[in-house]
């Protein structure tokens, strides 16, 4: 029997997010390009005996009970398949938090891929995401990986192909972003909406420089409004001459997409001048399997 497996938690950056409308739930129809890359968590899963779920965090102000996404992921599962073991997960966090890269779903998503194994259940990926669509609205994504076109609130997923591969460097200014405060601040009569189709299309053809054109993510203004450091991260990246910048999710992690290597150590190092959480990354292009 197997008592260990450990799974990668990659994290996200949205080349698209729009808005469509305000649900009657609640929630906000959306329509968001997502792709993976490679920072990620680390998530140890380490059978026990005792029929009970304990979680460790590398970082002291991640919770470490209930309210850890990797913890609900190991509860709905236990419960839905009457699992009477125990198991401890320990995640080593890499992803900043709160930052708009889909740290804690992807933590989740890799929760469930891992105790999939671990607990032999021979559950497809559609199976994961269906459970981890209760977890969150970005869980589901996570469980595929890749790049996919996200619609509903997020967890309609539709895998596609990648976009030709570039390095991307992530800047997370000193602050957190509360997903659910952008989103209430969101006017959704006065969005600019992205071409969703077009970069659909530019993907398609993997055209990096048409891919760079149609970034789009309307939650940035309004999370440029309430931080404006945010902005300034975004101009200074494109002055050091990244090819495309935008936002990731609710922010505020910016990213630009580099093509030429010779370029990315001057922005990487340009930006460590001021902002003290940098990352020079690539794409990851294929989806879990
Ligand atoms: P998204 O892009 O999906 O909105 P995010 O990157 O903005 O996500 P997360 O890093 O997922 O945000 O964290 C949001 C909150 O979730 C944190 O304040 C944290 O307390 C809580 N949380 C629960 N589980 C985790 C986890 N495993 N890792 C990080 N944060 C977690």
């Amino acid at each position: 029997m197997e008592l260990k497996v450990s799974v990668k938690a990659p994290a996200k950056i949205n080349l698209t997010l729009d808005v469509l409308r305000k649900r009657d739930d609640g929630y906000h129809e959306v329509e968001m390009i997502m792709t993976t890359v490679d920072l990620a968590d680390r998530i140890d899963l380490i059978h026990l005996e005792e029929d009970r779920i304990v979680v460790d965090v590398s970082e002291g102000y991640v919770p470490n009970d209930e309210r850890n996404l990797a913890y609900q992921a190991a509860k709905i599962l236990k419960e839905r398949y009457s699992i009477n073991k125990g198991v401890s997960i320990y995640i080593t966090k890499n992803i900043p938090v709160a930052a708009g890269l889909a740290g804690g779903s992807s933590d989740a998503a890799a929760t469930l891929r891992g105790l999939n194994e671990l607990w032999k259940l021979n559950l497809s990926l559609d199976e994961l995401a269906r459970v981890g669509t209760e977890i969150g609205s970005d869980v589901a994504f996570c469980v595929y990986g890749g790049t996919a076109l996200a619609t509903g609130r997020g967890e309609i997923i539709k895998k596609i192909s990648s976009p030709p591969p570039c390095w991307v460097v992530l800047a997370k200014p000193p602050i957190g972003v509360s997903t659910a405060e952008v989103y209430g601040k969101l006017k959704v009569n006065q969005i600019t909406h992205p071409n969703t189709q077009a970069m659909l299309k530019a993907i398609e053809e993997k055209d990096f420089t048409k891919i760079c054109a149609q970034l789009h993510n309307v939650l940035e203004e309004v999370t440029f409004n309430t931080y404006p450091e945010v902005k300034h991260i975004k101009a200074q990246m494109e002055r050091f001459g990244a090819d495309g910048v935008l936002m990731s999710g609710s922010g505020p992690t910016v990213f630009g997409l580099i093509q030429k290597e010779s370029r990315l150590n001057r922005i990487y190092n340009g930006l460590r001048g001021f902002c003290s959480n940098v990352y020079a990354v690539r794409l990851i292009s294929q989806h879990h399997s």
